[in-house]
């Protein structure tokens, strides 16, 4: 746990949230600034800024935050499609450093991705 990072904070139930699910591992939160109908944010307990700061051994937890990504989209009923974003740094627009798989769906989406 980061003191000042915002996600550990919403992890640990210090700062509020919309939870939506929550795992062993992994808290499942509605996005403050939803981009469409559905947007949820996947984060890790732990703190780990994105996936290049991830250990080498840390897969099964990786595979934990995807299928809880897949859980949450099947709690919120999007069964037309979804897409599953993990922004990696400032040139890929990251701007909370603690890993999260953003959860969107429930509209038709562009590719490629501003
Ligand atoms: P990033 O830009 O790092 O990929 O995504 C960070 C996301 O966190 C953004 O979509 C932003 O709207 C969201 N966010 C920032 N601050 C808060 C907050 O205090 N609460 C919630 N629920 N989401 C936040
Ligand atoms: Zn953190």
């Amino acid at each position: 746990m980061s003191d000042d990072c915002l996600f550990c904070r919403i992890a640990s139930g210090e700062a509020e949230s919309e939870r939506v699910a929550e795992g062993d591992r992994w808290v499942a939160f509605r996005d403050v600034n939803p981009q469409a109908p559905t947007h949820v944010l996947v984060i890790p307990r732990q703190h780990v800024e994105n996936l290049n700061d991830l250990e080498p051994g840390r897969e099964e937890l990786l595979g934990e935050l995807l299928m809880a990504a897949r859980q949450v989209a099947e709690q919120e009923g999007l069964d037309e499609g979804y897409r599953v974003v993990a922004n990696n740094d400032r040139q890929a627009g990251q701007s909370v450093f603690h890993l999260h798989f953003h959860v969107l769906g429930g509209r038709a989406m562009g590719w490629p991705p501003g």
